[in-house]
């Protein structure tokens, strides 16, 4: 990117400045669009989803004998969506939030074997990889044949013989390393440097080859797909770009509806929901937000959240260039004690989805997601990683900032927030080992 191109986009959206200065903003998304119009647009469909819904459905019973921890849930993984209002009290009191309505929080800090989010897109694209094998080498004669034949010895020869690769902040490469090495495959997970150690000691236990590189999250990628397509046997993992961790992530949405009604929570035009995700290159969070708007159309109201230093989805959007900008271009480091969510190039293929269903993206400091992290566990005893706890900033900041208002009152939903009800979306943590967590209950940052 040049001086000018850059003077230029300054001149033409104003917020690039904000987050030149490192300042917590909230940006509306101008491209947003009526549901209806934003499906036309789209390049992946509610039939998409229930696809992948129908493929894990398959995988239940391989994933119960490979992860017998799964049994209970029948090979389902999925996590709990349960009211916190003591941390609820705890936003309004401490940070003047003003929040009413219900406050929920999703718990895929979590979820089986991973832990965290990836566990629907991970193990999903995992799971498609292995099914895409199976039936090309006859280990399965079709959809309705019995998947448990994918823990037989033949198949797992087979399997031996290929490699996946991925390139991870840390969480990903924990679910596709996890759930590579279950199925057999060989797996080679490139962690950047924000990768936390515990994670590659994780990996490693599970037989995971881990190669650390000392750049951020790009430069792992970038070095993981070029290994991986030198290989003829090997599978890359492109978290940039992959629809199938995209409909993983989405499959979601259909789960949440039960939820919510089981909870006696409706969703419709005088009872808006708001759900708030910590976003990183944009997979997890874009993905959930597809399916949440294919299912809830106007009546959802989706936000990501990122760090002042690493806002690549913000800044993608806002200029329209999605991967064609990186944060490091208007002078910011990328660096974030969010690990989760240190990513300086945003997915272009999310970008682009997501522009006329993204209702806007908040960006925090990082001395707050310490802070978020002991507010949940002081007042409802809940533990997740302090990347997940970007997400409080959503609720905390939406009436605070005058934008915030101006996008309530610009779609009648001002008189209605006593009837709203907010998801945080947690998307890590379950996995931390217990010396760590004490650490980051011991960290202040100013
Ligand atoms: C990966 C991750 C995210 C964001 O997901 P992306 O697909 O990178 O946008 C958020 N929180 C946690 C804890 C994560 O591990």
């Amino acid at each position: 990117m040049t001086a000018e191109t850059l003077r230029n986009l300054v001149e033409t959206v104003p917020q690039l400045k904000a987050l030149e200065e490192e300042r917590e903003i909230f940006w509306r998304n101008p491209l947003l669009k009526p549901a209806a119009q934003g499906h036309s647009l789209a390049p992946l469909t509610m039939a998409d989803i229930d696809d992948a819904e129908a493929r894990l459905a398959r995988f239940a019973p391989f994933l119960v004998d490979r992860f017998p921890e799964l049994a209970p849930a029948n090979g389902v993984i999925e996590s709990a969506l349960r009211p916190v209002p003591a941390l609820k009290a705890r936003l309004n009191t401490r940070y003047g939030a003003d929040l009413t309505g219900t406050l929920l929080l999703k718990e895929d800090s979590h979820l089986a074997v991973a832990g965290s989010v990836k566990a629907r897109g991970g193990i999903y694209e995992v799971l498609k990889h292995t099914e895409d094998l199976a039936l090309e080498h006859g280990i399965l004669s079709g959809f309705e044949d019995d998947y448990r034949k994918l823990a037989s010895p033949e198949a797992r020869a087979l399997f031996s013989r290929y490699t996946v690769q991925v390139g991870s902040t840390g969480n990903l490469g924990l679910s596709i390393g996890i759930t590579s090495a279950a199925v057999g495959f060989r797996v080679i997970v490139h962690m950047s440097a924000d990768a936390r150690q515990w994670k590659k000691d994780k990996l490693r236990s599970h037989g995971v080859t881990v190669v650390e590189y000392a750049a951020d999250y790009g430069k792992a990628v970038e070095e993981g797909r070029a290994r991986s397509n030198a290989d003829p046997m090997s599978y890359f993992v492109d978290d940039e770009n992959s629809a199938n961790l995209f409909l993983g992530y989405a499959v979601a949405a259909k789960r949440l509806v039960g939820q919510l009604e089981a909870l006696r929570v409706p969703v419709d035009a005088d009872h808006p929901l708001f759900v708030y995700i910590p976003c990183g290159v944009g997979g997890a969070p874009g993905g959930v937000t597809f399916g949440l708007k294919q299912i809830f159309g106007d009546h959802v109201h989706c936000f990501f959240v990122e760090p002042t230093q690493a806002p690549c989805m913000l800044l993608g959007m806002a200029t329209g260039l999605h991967n064609g900008i990186a944060v490091q271009d208007i002078g910011l480091t990328g660096l974030t004690h969010a690990d989760g969510l240190a990513v300086g190039r945003p997915s272009g293929f999310v970008g682009k989805v997501m522009e006329p269903y993204l209702s806007g993206a908040f960006t925090l400091r990082d001395w707050r997601i310490y802070d978020y992290m002991r507010d949940l566990w002081e007042t409802e005893g809940i533990f997740i990683e302090p990347s997940a706890c970007a997400a409080f900033q959503g609720p905390v900041m939406l009436g605070q900032t005058e934008e915030g208002r101006a996008y309530l009152a610009d779609h009648g939903l001002t008189d209605k927030m006593e009837n709203a009800a907010h998801i945080l979306w947690a998307t890590g943590g379950s996995l931390v080992p217990e010396e760590v967590r004490e650490v980051y209950r011991n960290t202040h940052l100013e």
